[in-house]
């Protein structure tokens, strides 16, 4: 399933269903293979160390399920002016998409796009992906590479 507004609007929606009046949030939505929509929101801790990306939920989820994810948005809601934007995923929410190849698809901020936001594949936004070095030829590890 590719990116689209509707994968926006489950974030923002799961923004809304968890945190209707928090000036601040942050949500993911991410496509599965055949369309399922699963979505998650941060964890916030007073813990720094403890806080947990939006996207962590739904991966870890798809990850149990066994599921394909194929396109993955992080959307926040700005403290005071209540702005939804898009956010490009983290390094650390990069490593994690990457169990399921360089075809996923992200939404990045897009300032010259008149919805905000554009697609990305993980390839495109991580072009040295520093686990090809260590594959036989150079791929993009598989899932099951990940695995072990
Ligand atoms: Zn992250």
């Amino acid at each position: 399933m590719e990116l689209d507004q509707n994968l926006i609007d489950a974030a923002i929606d799961q923004i809304s269903r968890r945190w209707p009046n928090a000036e601040q949030a942050v949500a993911a939505a991410m496509y599965l293979e055949g369309g399922q929509i699963l979505t998650s929101v941060s964890l916030d801790n007073f813990n720094a160390a403890a806080n947990l990306c939006a996207e962590t939920g739904a991966i870890c989820q798809a990850y149990t399920m066994d599921r394909q994810v194929t396109a993955s948005v992080c959307v926040s809601r700005e403290a005071g002016s209540g702005k939804i934007s898009v956010l490009a995923p983290c390094g650390i929410c990069q490593e994690r998409l990457a169990l399921w190849g360089p075809t996923v698809q992200v939404a990045v901020p897009g300032p010259h796009t008149a919805s905000g936001w554009s697609t990305r594949t993980l390839l495109q936004v991580n072009p040295y992906y520093w686990a090809t070095q260590f594959t036989d030829d150079g791929h993009w590890p598989s899932t099951a590479d990940h695995s072990w």
